[in-house]
């Protein structure tokens, strides 16, 4: 009976250090990353419980949706919101099919799932993002949305398109889904770094069009349109990219390709900010030593004070 109930403590006791040296350095781990993980199905949730609610325009639904799916998002504009979730996904440009709006599921096989946003972007215009949505399921029809202005509930994505025709239905209007990844991102603000591109002046070219392109991508990850001088500066994540830079305002097609590499720029107080993790990895290591330190103590007093009785 005795020798029984010492196992039992001894074995308890044994289960609690083997615990505490599981569960300290994955509680230091865990304040490092700052990654948020995406649920498709608490967006949809959500989407079906608010696309009539009224509040907020296309992109401010959108983003309370992926708000509701775990990766906190605010809504300056469709760009800014584009441009904010681009690190949780992979933008694709979906392909319609039977004209310009029909966008069949089994087409676009692998770029698109029910909870991705959904942006309309005008290629007229010079890849303007005019609306965002969220799609709600893809069936034998095509793919369906979630939306603000105007409310949609399950609704054909065909029906969209057409609509969004900007403004009107010469300018052509493409589909991106950014289609969200279900882990944790691997890229984060601090791996952010800076990249400065020139390019040739064109004779008669009111403004400039810069697209990047990530390395074996074809969808751009960045449009900057609108530059009025011959260099701007880009802040995006480290990787190799490649930027198609077109003239605009002049009748012959004038585009020049440059071809450049971002590297992350080094970790300084300023910009890791308040993502800074509130311990080191040196004081988290030393803290687990003098855990595991007074753990062996507690367990040898209390082995002796069972050995004594
Ligand atoms: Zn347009």
């Amino acid at each position: 009976m005795f020798h029984t109930a010492r196992t039992t403590l001894r074995r308890a006791l044994a289960g609690l250090l083997c615990a505490a040296l599981l569960f300290a350095p994955m509680t230091f781990a865990g304040a490092e990353t700052a990654g948020y993980v995406y649920d498709p199905n608490a967006a949809l949730a959500y989407a079906a419980n608010h696309w009539n609610d009224g509040v907020g325009q296309c992109a401010a639904f959108v983003a309370a949706c992926v708000t509701a799916g775990g990766i906190p998002s605010t809504s300056p504009s469709v760009y800014g919101l584009y441009r904010h979730l681009l690190p949780y996904g992979t933008p694709y440009l979906l392909t319609p099919s039977n004209g310009r709006y029909y966008i069949n599921g089994t087409v676009n096989a692998g770029k698109v799932a029910p909870g991705d946003p959904l942006f309309f972007v005008c290629e007229t215009c010079g890849n303007t993002y005019i609306h965002a949505a969220l799609c709600s399921s893809i069936d034998s029809d095509g793919l369906h949305d979630y939306a603000h202005n105007n409310p949609h509930n399950n609704k054909i994505v065909y029906e969209d398109l057409k609509h969004y025709s900007h403004p009107q239905p010469s300018h052509k209007v493409v589909l991106y889904a950014l289609h969200m990844s279900c882990e944790a991102p691997t890229v984060d603000p601090a791996g952010m770094g800076t990249a400065t591109l020139s390019w040739d002046a064109v004779t008669g070219a009111e403004s400039y069009c810069v697209k990047v392109f990530p390395a074996g991508n074809n969808a751009p990850l960045l449009t900057e349109d609108r530059i009025s001088v011959t260099s701007c500066t880009l802040t995006l994540p480290a990787g190799a990219y490649t930027a198609e830079i077109t003239a605009n305002g002049v009748t012959a097609a004038a585009t020049q390709t440059k071809s450049f590499t971002v590297t992350a720029a080094p970790i300084t107080e300023e910009s890791s900010g308040s993502d800074t993790p509130l311990v080191d990895e040196e004081t988290a290591a030393t803290f687990i030593r003098l855990c595991v330190q007074v753990f062996t103590f507690l367990i040898n007093l209390v082995m002796r004070f069972i050995r004594s009785r």
